[in-house]
């Protein structure tokens, strides 16, 4: 069973701390994802569950071992980086088969190994290519190909789609969870992208500032961020954030609109209301004003920026097809049981009754 716990882990640079005590249970078979913003530590982590970066505190499980000091090769993991450097020279069933030819297993086992690893990739008629002859989408699964014929305990990625477009993304989100599904493999993912985090995760670990700010559920993080970071960062368009003030129980915005709300009388003080775009709703008899600043159609929804009575932008999401112009104002309802409420001084979420 490999599953994977991190327990305290911290990792300092000099004197540089970039890493302040993470703690992450990574269940076996699990698909999870670090997900944070450029810098927040998430290439380090991963570097340190691989092995090729010294742990500055705490400790590294895979299985029932501590890893700490045992060296890369001798882990049991498989990496995939986004740079997948393929060799040029060799054909694409010579570079998935290299790590093993140089671990000298039999040429026989390695046949078997790179054409199975080929036919659940969708590489089988490529075989016998070089690399330049190659997609980059067909490149990157070559990349996957070389992990998976070593039948690692566990796969490690670090934003191994960064370099696809668009549409290749997507595709490969969905062949990476398939492979998953299939290999049953525990594997850990590190992408700056919160819709690949949404889309393939069993569990989230969203990370800022050398924390790891919340762990869970994608659906569980996107309906109960525990603090403005992990509101802010998951769900696109972002969430709408308006000031706010509680008092006696009661929650109303700074310029007086109260809201259908309750909290316990103990929270007093500045808040910060959470409303995800497409929680307002057009509505004639909504509370809050709104001024349509933009709006853009996408097809299937319409997204509309638009600014409240007292300068704040926000921006509204609807599957209806709307009539609106810039410079119209609209009213808009919410839907009260999808406010998030957040203490405006410590960030954290404060539960609504
Ligand atoms: P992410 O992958 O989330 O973008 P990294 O893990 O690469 O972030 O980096 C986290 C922090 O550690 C950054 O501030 C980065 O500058 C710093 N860092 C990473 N590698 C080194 C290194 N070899 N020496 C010094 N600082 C480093
Ligand atoms: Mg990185």
């Amino acid at each position: 069973m490999a599953q994977v716990k991190i327990e305290q882990v911290r990792k300092a640079y000099g004197d540089n701390e970039v890493l302040h005590g993470v703690d992450i249970d990574i269940p076996h078979g699990s698909f999870t994802i670090l997900v944070g913003p450029s810098g927040c530590g998430k290439s380090t982590l991963l570097r340190m569950i691989a092995g090729l970066e010294a742990i500055s505190g705490g400790e590294i499980i895979i299985g029932d071992k501590v890893v700490n000091d045992i060296s890369s090769p001798e882990r049991d993991i498989a990496m995939v980086f986004q740079n997948y450097a393929l060799y040029p020279h060799l054909t694409v069933a010579q570079n998935m088969g290299f790590s093993l030819k140089v671990a000298k297993v039999p040429k026989a086992e390695i046949d078997t190994k790179v054409k199975d690893a080929a036919k659940m990739l969708g590489l089988t008629e490529y075989l016998s290519r070089r690399p330049q002859k190659l997609s980059g989408g067909q490149r990157q699964r070559v990349a996957m190909g070389r992990a998976i014929v070593r039948d690692p305990s566990v796969f490690l990625f670090d934003e191994p789609l960064s370099n696809l477009d668009a549409k290749m993304r997507g595709q490969m989100r969905t062949e990476l969870r398939s492979m998953h599904r299939r290999l049953g493999s525990t594997m850990i993912y590190v992408t700056h992208d919160q819709i690949e985090a949404m889309t393939m995760a069993d569990q989230i670990v969203v990370m800022n500032d050398g924390y790891a700010q919340q762990i869970g559920a994608p659906l569980e993080i996107y309906d109960r961020p525990q603090n403005l970071f992990v509101a802010s960062f998951i769900g696109a368009p972002a969430m709408n954030f308006l000031k706010a003030k509680a008092e006696g129980g009661q929650v109303h915005l700074t310029d007086g609109t109260p809201l259908q709300i309750k909290v316990e009388d103990h929270v007093t003080g500045d808040i910060v209301v959470g409303i995800r775009p497409e929680h307002l709703v057009l509505n004639s008899t909504g509370s809050l004003k709104l001024i349509v600043d933009e709006v853009e159609p996408t097809g299937s929804e319409t997204h509309i920026s638009a600014t409240t009575s007292i300068g704040i932008p926000v921006k509204l999401v609807t599957t209806d097809r709307v009539t609106v112009e810039a410079g119209e104002t609209l009213a808009a309802g919410y839907e009260a049981d999808k406010l998030h409420l957040f203490d405006a001084e410590t960030t954290n979420r404060i539960e609504t009754l």
